[in-house]
């Protein structure tokens, strides 16, 4: 990269180039939004980045971000304990607390099996996950995974894996989204939701 802006500023570039989303010329334009917004966007920028480098590590129990460990949700005594849903990330995890429809507490893996990317069950927390569904009062574990090959692989090696534990292995229903028209669904999305048919 020609050291245009100063070797700062390129390495400013440099380092958001990096940020999942955006390549160099949206990594140009972010530094310049940031620097010409000293007051109301770096500065504050700054103290948020200083102040998660310092305070945010990784919950112990289930793999999450908090600043605290135990996480917020696993020391939270009013949700459900008994029930244990299975993320990819903590993107997954979150994207299920927007929903507010579940109140139980979560497993983060930290990726899914890969045969292609070399991942195999020793670089997940799986082992973790395993212990975690023997111990009282845990009776169900949710695999809540992308319904992509790896997702799936994934799931059915840790139903295998639950096997033995006695709680309950599910996973999320397939088909129709909500607000969803069949015209714009595929055959593979149309034929999920037709095995998935329940009593109306
Ligand atoms: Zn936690």
């Amino acid at each position: 990269m020609a050291a245009s802006a100063g070797p700062e500023i390129e390495r400013l570039i440099a380092l958001l180039a990096k940020l999942p989303g955006l390549g160099p010329r949206s990594a140009r334009r972010a530094a310049l939004a940031l620097l010409k917004r000293r007051v109301d966007l770096l500065d504050p920028l700054h103290s948020a980045l200083g102040e998660a480098a310092a305070r945010v590590g990784v919950c112990q129990v289930c793999g999450s971000l908090d600043t605290r460990d135990p996480c917020a949700v696993c020391a939270d005594v009013t949700r459900d304990a008994s029930l244990i849903c299975v993320v990819e990330e903590v993107g997954a995890l979150w994207a299920m607390e927007r929903g507010g429809s579940y109140r139980g507490r979560y497993h983060v893996l930290g990726g899914l099996l890969s045969a292609l990317d070399g991942v195999g069950p020793d670089a997940l927390r799986v082992t973790a996950l395993t212990a975690r569904a023997r111990e009282a009062p845990v009776k169900e574990v949710i695999l809540a995974l992308p319904a992509t090959v790896d997702g799936q692989t994934t799931a059915h090696y840790l139903a295998d894996r639950l096997a033995g534990t006695g709680v309950a292995v599910t996973m999320l229903a397939r088909g129709v989204p909500v607000g969803g028209e069949l015209d714009w669904l595929d055959d593979g999305t149309i034929a999920q939701a037709l095995r998935a048919r329940r009593p109306a």
